[in-house]
């Protein structure tokens, strides 16, 4: 029951990141409300920086952000600008020292760095960082970020006049974005001012809201609902955004490229009342369960979610089909991440740690079961026994989104080519191995026809619209070199270093 353990205790989700600047206002209780509704996209560690124009405040440490934060901690954060992070592990092994944000002093003033993302060529990045004696203390490329904005644009070859605002902080981010590639959705704290960037790709989330007294910018939106905040918009692909007293403005920190927002954030990922591409995330994820009742329908009697992330599809599922949206697992809500391992005795419970059946429902009753995902496939045997165990006849599991074949180096950590299920069987086989009746996914056509119903990409006209699906198709948006396919090179990337 490793895998189970590994299933409970593993998350994989992508950094949640914030920023605010805010004059009169608590900006860290604000940044702490917004980590919280943010704690979905990461759960190993939070960190919030604040700076008052002058000197620069941070408490960051393992844990959820409500372990992590209590008023004694709260109250010193002084000041009217914040950023914040929640950590997920895509490069450096799960350590305090690789806990974000990055804060560190420069020639310009504090400087602070929240990163969700993964950059693809972060270990040349670090070369030629270390090779201009910039020491390293720890094994991110997030903070090879921060000490790439320290560095003077002549660092990466560039010795154009960037910038003629003047604003010495958009030409060090700007330089940054001509040689950083990957991806990235940055908040970064200075003296003056907070600011939000995207990379040219857009690939990890990023918008913009505005609240009594100032601007915020947060991975979704829910967090800005939160927080009291009105959405204004997202930063676009290659978007150097920048809040202070003055309110927002903008620049171009890189020509947009071919827009690849992460289809995965459609998936799974995002709350689903965020708003993404002008679209509610519930409402795409109800497509998709429409789209697949009408791909792959089944003989049944009662449409079943995994809880909690696969309910809008088997709403979607059931509407289209005509056949009832039923309860059949109840989840603890609070199960969450724990740094408590199981026993061995509790390891045999399995997955009931996390959920247990609803028998009145499903006794004598042909259940299709539906899930958001299916990624190295230790959770979906354990459910279809579980159903099973609470009396259904039959277990028909359909996937609202298609097998899961390549690895993710865009920041999402999911899993390698090997523990991929998918990679290694076909559906039949899959179906074999979970036990279920029958199995089907939804179509990547499907999928993106669900997604890309999207009326901003429409009229987007800088921009070829467009997703990221590489986990799905092996089609990758961005070049990734070979070597990054090898087992666990990518996020034990530096660990030669500093060992565990
Ligand atoms: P697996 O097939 O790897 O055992 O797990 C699939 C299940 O995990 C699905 O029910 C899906 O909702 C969930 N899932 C998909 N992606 C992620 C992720 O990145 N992090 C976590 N914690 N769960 C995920
Ligand atoms: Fe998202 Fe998958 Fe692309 Fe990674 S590979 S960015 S998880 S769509
Ligand atoms: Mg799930």
């Amino acid at each position: 029951m490793d895998e189970l353990n590994d299933e409970l205790d593993r998350p994989r989700e992508a950094c949640g990141i914030f920023g605010i600047y805010a004059a009169g206002r608590d900006v860290a209780r604000l940044t702490f409300f917004g980590l919280y509704a943010l704690q979905h996209r990461g759960q190993e560690s939070a960190g919030i920086a604040t700076c008052d124009g002058k000197s620069a405040y941070i408490h960051k440490e393992m844990g959820l952000v409500s372990q992590v934060f209590n008023e004694d901690n709260l109250n010193p954060l002084k000041g009217h600008l914040a950023i914040g992070h929640n950590r997920y592990s895509t490069t450096g092994s799960s350590h305090v020292r690789n806990v974000q944000p990055y804060l560190i002093d420069t020639i310009y003033g504090p400087l602070g760095v929240a990163h969700n993302g993964n950059l693809t060529n972060a270990l040349e990045l670090r070369y030629r960082l270390l090779e201009r004696g910039v020491g390293l203390s720890s094994t991110t490329d997030s903070e090879v970020l921060t000490q790439a904005l320290a560095s003077p644009p002549e660092v990466w070859g560039n010795n154009r006049r960037l910038d003629d605002t003047g604003d010495r902080w958009q030409a060090r981010i700007r330089a940054l974005m001509q040689v950083a590639e990957g991806a990235y959705s940055l908040t970064i704290l200075t003296r003056s001012a907070v600011y939000a960037v995207r990379d040219p790709y857009g690939l990890r989330p990023l918008c913009l809201g505005e609240l009594d007294g100032g601007y915020v910018a947060a991975s979704e939106s829910s967090a800005l609902q939160t927080i009291g905040a009105r959405y204004l918009r997202e930063v676009e692909p290659g978007e150097i955004v920048r809040l202070d007293a003055e309110g927002v403005s903008s620049a171009m920190g890189h020509a947009p490229r071919r827009r690849s927002l992460c289809s995965f954030e459609y998936v799974y990922f995002a709350r689903p009342d965020s708003l993404m591409e002008g679209q509610v995330i519930h409402e795409v994820r109800q497509r998709f369960g429409r789209q697949l009742a009408c791909e792959a329908p089944a003989e049944a009697d009662i449409v079943v979610p995994v809880p909690d992330s696969s309910t809008p599809a088997a709403i979607g599922y059931s509407l289209e089909s005509g056949l009832p949206f039923t309860e059949g697992l109840i989840k603890n809500r609070y199960i969450g991440r724990t740094f408590i391992q199981p026993d061995d005795d509790l390891r045999k419970v399995g997955i009931q740690l996390k959920f247990n059946p609803l028998p009145s429902n499903l006794a004598g009753k042909r259940v299709i079961l539906i899930d958001d995902s299916i990624v190295r496939g230790n959770t979906a045997g354990p459910l279809v026994q579980l159903i099973r165990a609470g009396g259904a006849t039959e277990v028909h599991v359909r996937v609202s989104s298609p097998p899961v074949r390549h690895p993710c180096f865009m920041g999402v950590d999911m899993a390698t080519r090997k523990q991929l299920i998918a990679h290694q069987m076909n559906v039949q086989d899959i179906c074999a191995a979970i036990g279920a009746d029958s199995l089907a996914y939804l179509s990547l056509e499907g999928m993106m026809a669900c997604i890309e119903q999207t009326p901003e990409l429409e009229s987007a006209v800088e921009t070829d619209g467009g997703h990221c699906n590489a986990c799905f198709s092996g089609s990758y948006p961005i070049p990734i070199p070979g070597w990054l396919f090898e087992e666990d090179r990518d996020k034990k990337l530096f660990e030669a270093t500093w060992g565990d």
